[in-house]
Parts: structure tokens; C-alpha cells; sequence
């Protein structure tokens, strides 16, 4: 990996100082350029390999396969534990690594470096809870012994939104359940998993249990992955177009998946919230990230009784908002990862406009250098415009105004996602009642944030399939093995 001379003072050296890894070895070269999506300058260039270094990937992860499968737990948590050590050690070079090549503001980056360490910590005391199951069937014939094993080398894919924490929220119940794995991070942003990975190493990792490649190729690389007959999970992190292509490829192979996909939260605000309390939370569910997160709130949905009041608070505080590269320390709103990413944004709000839409702050792209989209209200957005129904990914807020509890309900459930949402009210109950009847896998109440290692993350419908995190995210990487046993 070259970095370019101007970012080098930014990082440690001692993390960036390498390309691919496989099997060990760093292997540096050139072939992906990666930009600071602040000013779209250069910023470093690492390796693009070939199907044979993909396959040389999965050679390395079989050859470490048997030896890690048969380390004690114990020792596996210790190095994952220690691996969660040296992140926290080097939390603030990581925090550097992710501002300059993602471009969210660093106090956005430090959370999300502590984010992903803590997935370290928590497989690394998983890694020794790994449950089994003992049972006398009911004819009383036999005995029903269930044991959980590794269910072998794991290809994990993981987009540009959370560079680290994405990662570590595979690697760390992969390696713990036992397996080996081959990391596919996002071409937009390589090098803070090789900057992790260097840290494994030191944290003890024997080679080949994590390889990391990045690509041009994301699909054939992939595809011959998936068609050798070793891989036998596929964990992806991405939007819903790519997971389906994926999941067609690894139905051909019969391989394991686990898919956490695109969102489009609700974030509904029912007239007895308390205003200050949702909006902060608004703030949180939209603004963590520049908007560029899967759990983004996407529609505010707000009763009529308090919709002029939240669209007034929320328009202040996203006004006063500084908007600006990562790395500057007072910059609250970093660039898009992509001019592309300004683009798409630029198309849902305008078409939004055109509907009859008022921005009451923002609304249009910033011309300057890097890929700038300003922090947006819309308020009397037609409920049925294409950014009801797409992942904006940015910093706009859509407003739509609702009576009673069956509208918000009935409108909160029209998309085909539903991986997060959120729910603002003073009555429990309600909240609960409501809650129940929202198709997502996971909901807020009163809450902005609801991401926690400890919680089962993960969506229905469209929004994939499986859970990572908390104690089932170990489950993901492992099958059960069923003993009949008479004795
Ligand atoms: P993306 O375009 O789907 O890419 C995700 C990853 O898939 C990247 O590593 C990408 O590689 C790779 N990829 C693309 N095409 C591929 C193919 N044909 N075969 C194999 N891999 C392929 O998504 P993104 O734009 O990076 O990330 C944003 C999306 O991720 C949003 O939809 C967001 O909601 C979702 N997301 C979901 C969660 C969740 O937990 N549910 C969390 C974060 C993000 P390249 O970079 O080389 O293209």
C-alpha cells in the first residue's frame, strides 16, 4: 500500500504499512485508489488482486482452519480480547484512518472505533459460553445431544459506511465460533481493515485465520470464492440490489448466508412525545454518520398535534449544524463517501420538490471541492415520492404529517425493508402496542440509537436474513451437530 505523502503524518505508519494480506503475508501493490471524500484528492492506493489471490485466500484459510478450530476457546477469547486491547490502544490513529478515507466527522469516527472494539470484547467472552443441548426424547428411545461446530471458512463483505465496525462484527463471532475467514472490505475504504488486521497479527491471530483482499472485482472475486466447495459461510453487510445477486451465487453452491441489507427506517413522533427528547433522538437516528448508516431514520412520520413544533426544532438544529471535511474537530457533518452519493441524494430531494415538497433548511448540493450534501428538512412530502421509498443515505430529513395510529402504522409498514425503527412517546403502552404492530427487527422507543454488541442486529423482509451481535451472532458461524445417543 503507497500513502499519499500529504495524509502520512495522519496515522500511525505502523498500521498502514501494507497491502493484501493472506495467509500472513502482506503483499503491497497498487490498482484501487482510495479518495478523501473531503476533497476527492488521493490518498492512498493498495493492492487489486486476481481470482488466484482469491483462491491463494481460501488455501490460506483451510491450511489455518484445523489448528484454529482446535485452539481452546479460552485462547481464541484471549486473543480477541487483546485484539479488542490494541484497538482501544489505537483508537484515535483508527478514528484518523476511517475520517480520511469514509469522511465522517471524527467525533462520529471515535464512537464508531469504540463501536467496533467492543465486538472483540464481547465474542471474546461468547467464544467461551458456546452453548450445546441435551435432551430425552419424548418415546424415551434415545438421548438428543446437540453440539455447535464451526461450520468453516467464512467470507465476510462489508460496505464503506462503517469501516471498522462492520468488520468486527463478523470477524468477532467468526473467530470465536472457531472458523477462519477471508475480509472483503469496501474498495471506498481499505485501509482501516488492513489497519485492524495488522493489529490481529499482534494480538496474536495465527496466519491464514484472517485474510483481507480488497477489489475491483468485487463479483468475480467473490463468485470463486463461493463456487470452492471449502467456503461454507458467505456474511455480508450491503444494500439489498447486491445481497440478492449474492444470495442467487451462493445458492449454487448451497452456501450458509447471513445478510444485514438496506433500511428505511420510520421514526414516528406521536403528539404526547416529549418534543426535546424526540428530537434529540431525530438528531441521533439521522444525523450519526452524515445519515450514511442502514439504521438512519428515513421518514419522520409526526402526528398532527406537534408536527410544526418538531418540523421548527428539527430545522434549527440542523441549520445550525457545521457542516465540513472529518479531520476538522468542529465539523458535525463530514462529505458523502461519493459525488455519485451526492448525486443520488440530489435526485430523491429534487423529484421530492418538484411533488410539492418545501425544504425548510438546505435542499440543494454544494458546489465546492469533496462531496457535500448540506443537512435538509422537507416537510409535505407526498407519502408516496421515491424518497418514501429509497435509502437517501445522507443528511435529509422528510417530514410527513399523520392522524391516528393505524396511519402511522399503515405507513411505516409500506416499503420493502424493515431493519430499524423508531417509536416517540410519552405512553408505554402505546409505544408497545404500536411497536408490535411495525414489521422491522429492531425498534427504538424513545431512543435514537439502539446498535449494542450485546443486541441482536439485524432486519426483516428485504432487510436480510440472520442476526449479528449479542449471544445468537456466534449461532450465525456455526451448525449444529445432533448426537442419538443410547447408553
Ligand atoms: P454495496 O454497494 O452493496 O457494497 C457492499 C459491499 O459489497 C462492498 O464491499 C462491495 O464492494 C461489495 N460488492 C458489490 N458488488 C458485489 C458483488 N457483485 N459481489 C460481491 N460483493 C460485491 O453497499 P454499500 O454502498 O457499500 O453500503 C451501503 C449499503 O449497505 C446500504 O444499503 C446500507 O443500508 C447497507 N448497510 C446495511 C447494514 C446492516 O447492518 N443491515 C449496515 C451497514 C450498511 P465494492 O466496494 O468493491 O463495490
Amino acid at each position: 500500500m503507497t500513502f499519499h505523502a500529504k495524509f502520512s503524518g495522519y496515522a500511525d505508519p505502523a498500521l498502514h504499512a501494507a497491502g493484501l494480506y493472506i495467509g500472513g503475508k502482506w503483499q503491497s501493490g497498487s490498482g484501487i485508489t482510495v479518495l478523501d471524500p473531503s476533497t476527492g484528492n488521493l490518498l492512498a492506493e493498495v493492492a487489486d488482486p486476481s481470482i488466484e489471490d482469491a483462491q491463494r485466500a481460501v488455501d490460506a484459510a483451510d491450511a489455518a482452519a484445523a489448528g484454529w478450530r482446535a485452539t481452546p476457546a479460552r485462547q481464541r477469547s484471549e486473543i480477541l480480547r487483546r485484539w479488542y486491547q490494541l484497538m482501544t490502544q489505537h483508537a484515535e490513529e483508527l478514528a484518523t484512518l476511517i475520517v480520511l478515507e469514509n469522511g465522517k466527522a471524527l467525533a462520529d469516527a471515535r464512537g464508531e472505533v469504540a463501536y467496533a472494539a467492543e465486538f472483540f470484547r464481547w465474542y471474546a467472552e461468547e467464544a467461551t459460553r458456546i452453548p450445546g443441548e441435551f435432551r430425552h426424547t419424548p418415546s424415551g428411545s434415545h438421548n438428543i445431544l446437540v453440539d455447535h461446530e464451526p461450520i468453516g471458512i467464512a467470507v465476510l463483505i462489508t460496505p464503506w459506511n462503517f469501516p471498522a465496525a462492520m468488520a468486527t462484527r463478523k470477524i468477532g463471532p467468526a473467530l470465536a465460533a472457531g472458523c477462519t475467514v477471508i475480509l472483503k472490505p469496501a474498495s471506498e475504504t481499505p485501509l482501516t481493515a488492513y489497519a485492524m488486521a495488522r493489529l490481529g497479527e499482534e494480538a496474536g491471530v495465527p496466519p491464514g485465520v484472517v485474510n483481507v483482499l480488497t477489489t475491483s472485482n468485487p463479483g468475480g472475486i467473490t463468485n470463486a470464492m463461493l463456487a470452492d466447495p471449502r467456503v461454507r459461510k458467505l456474511s455480508f453487510t450491503g444494500s439489498t440490489g447486491v445481497g440478492r445477486v449474492l444470495l442467487a451465487e451462493a445458492a449454487k453452491s448451497v452456501v450458509s448466508c447471513s445478510m444485514e441489507l438496506g433500511g428505511n427506517a420510520p421514526f414516528i413522533v406521536f403528539d404526547d412525545a416529549d418534543l426535546e427528547a424526540a428530537l434529540d433522538g431525530a438528531m441521533i437516528a439521522k444525523m450519526r454518520n452524515a445519515g450514511e448508516a442502514c439504521t438512519a431514520a428515513n421518514r419522520f412520520y409526526v402526528q398532527a398535534g406537534i408536527h410544526d413544533a418538531f418540523v421548527a426544532g428539527l430545522t434549527a438544529r440542523m441549520k445550525s449544524l457545521k457542516l465540513g471535511p472529518g479531520y476538522d474537530p468542529e465539523t458535525q457533518c463530514g462529505p458523502m463517501i461519493t459525488q455519485n452519493a451526492v448525486r443520488k441524494i440530489d435526485r430523491l430531494v429534487s423529484e421530492a420538490l418538484a411533488a410539492g415538497a418545501r425544504a425548510t433548511t438546505g435542499g440543494k448540493p454544494l458546489t465546492e471541492n469533496g462531496y457535500f450534501y448540506p443537512p435538509t428538512v422537507l416537510e409535505n412530502v407526498p407519502v408516496n415520492a421515491s424518497i418514501a421509498r429509497e435509502e437517501i443515505f445522507g443528511p435529509v430529513a422528510p417530514v410527513y404529517k399523520f392522524e391516528s395510529d393505524d396511519e402511522a402504522i399503515r405507513l411505516a409498514n409500506n416499503t420493502e425493508y424493515g431493519l430499524a425503527a423508531y417509536i416517540y412517546s410519552r405512553d408505554l403502552k402505546r409505544a408497545m402496542k404500536v411497536g408490535k404492530r411495525i414489521e422491522t427487527g429492531m425498534l427504538g422507543i424513545n431512543r435514537g440509537l439502539m446498535s449494542d454488541p450485546a443486541a441482536p442486529f439485524g432486519g426483516v423482509k428485504q432487510s436480510g436474513l440472520g442476526r449479528e451481535g449479542g449471544v445468537t451472532g456466534i449461532l450465525e458461524f456455526m451448525e449444529p451437530k445432533y448426537f442419538a445417543v443410547d447408553y
